[in-house]
């Protein structure tokens, strides 16, 4: 910002600039609640789905360090209101949401089961042991239906849901 010499002028001006600031916050937010909302509504009106099975992002959400940049704020921020909105929408259709535990969903490969954060090179999975390969994104979503599906098998989790139902992947982007 340039040099004002008056005080009156700089304060003005500062004020403006944070309006707009809080504007394109608001207009942001806006949208990222109008993308929740249609997204969530279409997946809880699938009705071959018996089940969507989420990453527990509480801790991260919590980090405080996470919080400083505001694309990362409103991505955090994003999902815990896409979460909220799948949960409520989907207990209106006698579908469950469940989460679970997000420890090393994106560097084990779905096929060989070794987790190796090597083979994930930001969106691209290479397993550098057996060389499967997908999508980062698509390679964790399978990690995270997985998971759900054998601490149902192993009775871990206190889920009360049949078992044999169908399982569907939701990743956060
Ligand atoms: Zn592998």
């Amino acid at each position: 910002m340039h040099i004002i010499g008056r005080r009156y002028s700089r304060t003005r001006s500062a004020k403006r600039k944070l309006k707009r600031i809080a504007d394109n916050e608001k207009r942001e937010k806006r949208y990222m609640t109008d993308c929740n909302h249609c997204i969530t509504k279409r997946l809880a009106a699938n009705i071959d789905v018996q089940t969507y099975v989420l990453e527990d992002l509480t801790g991260i959400r919590t980090q405080k360090n996470k919080g400083k940049k505001f694309n990362s704020w409103l991505s955090s921020w994003s999902f815990a209101q896409f979460e909220q909105q799948l949960k409520y929408k989907c207990e209106l259709h006698a579908i469950n949401v469940v989460n679970i535990s997000p420890r090393y969903t994106s560097q084990t490969c779905n096929v060989c089961g070794i987790i190796d954060k090597e083979s994930r090179n930001k969106s691209r999975y290479v397993c550098v042991h057996c060389g499967h390969r997908d999508h980062a994104d698509v390679n964790a979503a399978k990690n995270i239906r997985d998971t759900y599906a054998r601490s149902k098998q192993s009775g871990q989790a206190a889920f009360n849901q049949p078992i044999g139902e169908a399982i569907t992947i939701v990743q956060p982007v």
